[in-house]
């Protein structure tokens, strides 16, 4: 399948704004697509190769993009730095400088994806000596053999600014539409997608077996299942009426969540994000090795970092010191970690996502060999205000964040990817109106003056609309940044400066810089109010209102953890609001 078809669909993405019409561009590219390039269509416009539990990327950097592109156009370094000065963009400088190149030497041969895509594998793969100059050589071919408009986004792909906004939701209602008949195939293609966190393979089975065998789709040990996730209560009267008058709570730990993998004597571990993260905790995997019964398991752990005198529960910020590539064994010594089980989720070849609580919960106490390390989450089964209370105040007491309450009926079957009410957080209040913390995307920066005056003053924050796959301005943050967090922000933001508003961000103001969604930091304000100039949940209750979060302040906490669609969601943030309205009537 030629190229050419790929970069003509994403100039037409490119060009709405509307989440309907990519969808339908997107239904056209993949009907119109040869059965065993679907797969590769799916990744490619994501901007990946493999799904990101695979911790494969193409990361060419921008240096030696220009050198490729040098050696395939014959043009200027100079020229093609005053095209990028110009349009901020690798891809249109690419595109302006091939258009420049002479007609007779184009299209020496006709890129076709199966190419595309295998000389980009092979520059994701290629390591060690002389790798530099074997990635430049690849990408100096493809750059020949392309058009103008191939070359911009084959630019835009390997330096990782490919940017389209597809994400999984919108290409899962594609598949369903292209491939499943139509879009109520869309639930059973998720749920395949929700276990095995690969939407490629999940594409490939479905165009060449069918929605049948997408739905017989089932758990396989390393293949990370996308993690379920809570609502949130203010109050312990609302937890326990939700559950109809008895739950099971447990503690809350404030660590990382941590996906555990085991088969024979092979051990992985994935993060929130679906990463691989097996290589920050070498100490974890010989304890998983030494005490879990079971040949095959997967469970679901916090890992929390510990005091080595005293055993206490230390905050979720040392576990920083375990994300580096060296100098790990020297991080184990000074910050060690005790995990907590709260999921089991397949054992032994059984798939137990869809038994209830109560069976994962006893089938987790004979799979693991508890011991100081690996402990189990500490529960109670409560049926009254009183009781759950009591049992907060001991975990706070404890050091963890507050409570997760848990359904106990029968259909209180493991939710992979959902966030719903089988599960409701009940942390501690933090003093103020507002009862939890908001983990918000930042999409955008006003300069700073006085002080920090070369650097930003605010950023506007957003949150997440996973119906329409956009995000949603509901704040300006200022407060509660350090001078370290001030130029580290600086830093870690300039990667992801773009020249407009990114597509998928919604915004009524303008900001001096606006940035890809990507970096998401914990924020606590003082309450939710009704706003015309934030886009958060825009006419959910009154028309033209917005909602705003008032005297935001940056907690210190940067949720790394966190993917951009993992950040507090617009109707939570609704949520929130009312639920300030029901407290002061109360009062
Ligand atoms: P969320 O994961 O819901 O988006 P978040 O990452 O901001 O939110 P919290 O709101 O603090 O985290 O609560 C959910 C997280 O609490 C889980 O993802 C998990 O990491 C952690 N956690 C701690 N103890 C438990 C437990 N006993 N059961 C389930 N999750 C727990």
């Amino acid at each position: 399948m030629d190229y050419a078809i790929i970069a003509d669909a994403y100039g037409k993405i490119e060009a709405t704004t509307k989440r309907l019409e990519m969808t339908d561009i997107l239904v056209d590219l993949l009907k119109n697509t040869s059965k065993d390039v679907v797969a590769k269509i799916i990744y490619l416009t994501q901007g990946k190769l493999y799904p990101d539990f695979m911790g494969i990327e193409i990361g060419i950097a921008e240096k030696l993009a220009i050198k490729a592109l040098i050696r395939a156009s014959g043009r200027k370094e100079s020229e093609i730095l005053a095209d990028l000065q110009k349009t901020g963009d690798l891809g249109l400088a690419t595109e302006i400088q091939l258009a420049k190149k002479k007609q007779s030497t184009f299209f020496s041969k006709v890129l076709t994806v199966e190419h595309v895509y295998e000389s980009l594998d092979k520059m994701a793969k290629t390591t060690g000596s002389g790798a530099v100059d074997t990635k430049t050589a690849v990408l100096a071919g493809l750059l020949s053999d392309a058009s103008p408009k191939e070359a911009k986004y084959l630019i835009r792909t390997v330096t990782g600014n490919l940017r389209l906004g597809i994400a999984d939701m919108t290409a899962l209602e594609a598949l369903a539409i292209a491939y499943g008949g139509n879009k109520d195939a869309r639930g059973s293609i998720e749920r395949a997608y929700n276990i095995c966190s690969d939407l490629g393979r999940v594409a490939d089975i479905l165009v060449r077996e069918g929605l049948e065998l997408v739905k017989n789709m089932h758990i396989m040990v390393f293949e990370p299942i996308r993690p379920m996730l809570a609502e949130r209560l203010p109050s312990p009267e609302e937890i326990l009426e939700k559950f109809n008058g008895k739950c099971l709570a447990e503690y809350k730990y404030d660590g990382e969540r941590i996906q555990v993998h085991k088969q024979a004597n092979i051990v992985n571990l994935y993060s929130r994000r679906l990463e691989n993260i097996s290589s920050q905790y070498p100490d974890v995997i010989e304890l998983i090795k030494k005490q879990v019964n079971a040949r095959e398991a997967i469970f679901e752990a916090e890992c929390v970092a510990v005091d080595i005198e005293t055993g206490d529960m230390r905050p979720f910020q040392e576990l920083m010191h375990r994300r580096r590539k060296y100098g790990i064994e020297n991080a184990i010594e000074k910050y060690p970690i005790s995990l907590f089980a709260f999921d089991l989720l397949f054992v032994n070849g059984k798939d137990l996502t869809r038994e209830p609580l109560t069976n994962r919960r006893a089938a987790l106490e004979e799979t693991l060999n508890k011991n100081v390390q690996l402990q189990i989450a500490t529960q109670k089964t409560v049926n009254t205000v009183k009781e759950l209370e009591d049992f907060f105040e001991q975990a706070i007491g404890e050091g963890c964040e507050g409570l997760m309450c848990k359904s106990i009926t029968k259909d209180s079957v493991y939710q992979a990817g959902n966030r719903g009410w089988l599960w409701i957080k009940y942390k501690r209040d933090y003093k103020s109106e507002m009862t939890d913390t908001c983990d918000l995307v930042v999409v955008g920066a006003f300069h700073g003056r006085g002080k920090r005056a070369g650097a930003y003053g605010a950023l506007l924050l957003a949150s997440y609309n996973p119906e329409k796959d956009m995000f949603e301005t509901t704040t300006k943050c200022g407060t509660g940044f350090t001078e370290k967090d001030i130029a580290d922000l600086h830093k870690m933001l300039q990667s992801y400066v773009i020249v407009r508003r990114h597509t998928r961000v919604l915004s009524m103001m303008e900001a001096d810089v606006w940035f890809e969604p990507v970096v998401v930091l914990e924020v606590l304000g003082a309450e939710v109010t009704l706003s015309p100039i934030h886009t958060c949940s825009m006419d959910a209750i009154r028309k033209s209102s917005g909602f705003a979060i008032r005297f935001p302040r940056f907690t210190g906490k940067y949720r790394t953890d966190k993917s951009p669609q993992d950040a507090t969601n617009s109707k939570e943030i609704v949520a929130m609001y009312q639920s300030q309205l029901k407290q002061i009537t109360v009062k």
